[in-house]
């Protein structure tokens, strides 16, 4: 281990939490080890959080609601803590970029140049929002002397869960709207990748938020991330994570009345007309499925292809991924890390493998891997039709599934695409705008590119369809998701 890593390291206290702006010991004293994914090495402890760690958070926060209140936490305040944590993501950056690497197996330079930066760019898109939030005045239906206005007042101490892909990042898109909003937050982090939330929690303290605001609380999700979901004092939980645990939890809060927010998995398709820019596609289609090792919830996984381009734009796409640094995290040339665990690479695997088994082709470079830590080759599999597991599921891993389709016909397209439990994304490549029209209004997805297969913009409401969940992140839509509307009527 370098200097930099055990510098990195010693900034987050091993096994604590962070609650009500301190360090704080789990309850039980039970702990849960941390591994880096490139070497599978031990490199740390976190606390195996419990309910009586919940408790203690959801207590914290609710108090620190009540004190912003009193003292009234004004919504220029609340601008100014989240730009000042932005800030601090900057300058502890090459900090933050070293532990997300050990911790979540993100290339170093991907850390550095990708979710260093945006996660300082989330929160100070959300800043901006904490000064914009208003209600409105009716002109009342009833006749009479009354004035009616709705207040937009924040929904209470929220809950939120979310998955080990984008730690960081992930932390900073569910932290920025609620706090903008006056929500004071519980944050569970995946018990994969907690590190950079606990110092983001650590360095929000300096920064203007106060004590008990933002609480960490690690530990497994069926544990920790259970007891924040049927914690009653919990307003709101929003979720991010696979689609099997946002059904669960989905259901729990419905039971309990409890506002919910769930963004979950997808299998996305991306359909490529003859008339598109190939080599831009080619581009935009392996960036999307490979970079980050394909564990993006709205990686471009299903290739819908016109039969007549499709050899060519397949061939390109493979020979990209080709062509990628896969290598140790640490390494500055690296641009493809493991999977996040042994499981997660075995999962990714075996989907290929069954694929293959049932007859499907697998382009890839076959190199020789790292021998130690969760590699995987970027691959695209040709030969493989829905029904096949590795088409219908989502995988989370490098794998494109590429098939052709020999019709002009918009509604036939669209009906590939469509051809999936999932809605999170669609993405079509083509020159001419009719048919950009035509299948934009066809696609069944809460996010539809034209000519790009990139990750979310800030100011466009982000989400799923279908089996991708419900709610918006991102934009008014996911800053207003963390109030609730009180109508007022004043007679006189
Ligand atoms: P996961 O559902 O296993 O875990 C996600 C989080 O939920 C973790 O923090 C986990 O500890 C917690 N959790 C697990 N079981 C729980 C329970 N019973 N109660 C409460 N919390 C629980 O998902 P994962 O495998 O870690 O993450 C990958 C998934 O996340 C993929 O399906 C991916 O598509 C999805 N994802 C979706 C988005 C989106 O915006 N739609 C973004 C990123 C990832």
């Amino acid at each position: 281990m370098t200097v930099d890593s055990r510098a990195a390291l010693s900034r987050v206290q091993p096994g604590r939490h962070h609650i009500g702006g301190q360090w704080t010991s789990p309850a039980s004293g039970r702990l849960l080890d941390v591994e880096d994914p490139a070497t599978g090495a031990l490199i740390g402890q976190i606390a195996a959080g419990s309910a009586a760690d919940v408790d203690l958070a959801v207590a914290a926060a609710g108090d620190a609601m009540q004190v912003a209140r009193k003292r009234k936490w004004t919504p220029p305040q609340r601008q100014d803590a989240l730009l000042a944590l932005a800030r601090a993501i900057e300058a502890n950056g090459e900090e933050l970029a070293v532990l997300e690497t050990l911790d979540a197996g993100k290339p170093i330079t991907n850390a550095r140049r990708i979710d260093i930066p945006a996660s300082a760019a989330i929160l100070r898109y959300f800043a901006g929002w904490a000064t914009k939030l208003t209600g409105e005045t009716m002109e009342l239906s009833h006749p009479g002397n009354a004035n009616g206005f709705t207040l937009r007042e924040p929904v209470g101490v929220v809950g939120q869960i979310i998955p080990w892909n984008y730690p960081l990042m992930g932390a900073a898109f569910k932290i920025g709207p609620a706090i903008a909003a006056g929500c004071a937050v519980v944050l569970k982090p995946a018990e994969q990748s907690s590190l950079s939330a606990l110092r983001l929690a650590a360095l929000a303290v300096d920064c203007g938020v106060p004590a008990g605001f933002l609480n960490v609380v690690t530990g497994s999700g069926v544990e920790a991330g259970a007891a924040l979901v049927a914690h009653r004092d919990v307003a709101k939980i929003s979720f991010t994570g696979s689609t099997a645990t946002g059904i669960e939890i989905a259901a729990d809060c419905a039971r309990a009345m409890k506002r919910v927010t769930v963004e979950l998995g997808g299998k996305s398709a991306v359909i490529v007309m003859p008339d598109a820019d190939l080599d831009a596609a080619a581009q935009g289609i392996a960036m999307s499925i490979f970079l980050n090792t394909g564990q993006t919830c709205s990686a471009a996984s299903r290739l819908l292809v016109h039969a007549s381009i499709a050899d060519a734009l397949v061939e390109r796409i493979a020979q990209i991924g080709a062509a990628m640094a896969i290598g140790p995290t640490m390494a500055p040339e690296t641009q493809l890390g493991p999977a996040i665990s042994a499981i997660q690479r075995d999962r990714i695997l075996g989907y290929v493998e069954g694929a293959l088994a049932q007859g499907a082709r697998a382009l890839r470079a076959g190199r020789p891997l790292p021998e130690r830590g969760y590699y995987v080759e970027p691959t695209v599999l040709t030969g493989v039709h829905p029904g096949m597991a590795a088409v219908d599921e989502e995988i989370f891993g490098p794998v494109l599934c590429a098939m052709p389709f020999e019709t002009a016909d918009l509604d036939e397209i669209a009906a590939l695409a469509n051809d999936t439990r999932y809605g999170l994304a669609a993405y079509v490549w083509t020159g001419s705008l009719a048919t950009a029209h035509g299948l934009v209004a066809r696609l069944r997805a809460g996010t539809v590119r034209i000519n790009a297969c990139g990750g979310a913009d800030l100011s466009m409401p982000t989400g799923g369809v279908r089996q991708s969940g419900f709610g918006r992140e991102n934009g008014r839509a996911g800053v207003e998701a963390y109030t609730e509307l009180k109508a007022v009527k004043m007679v006189y």
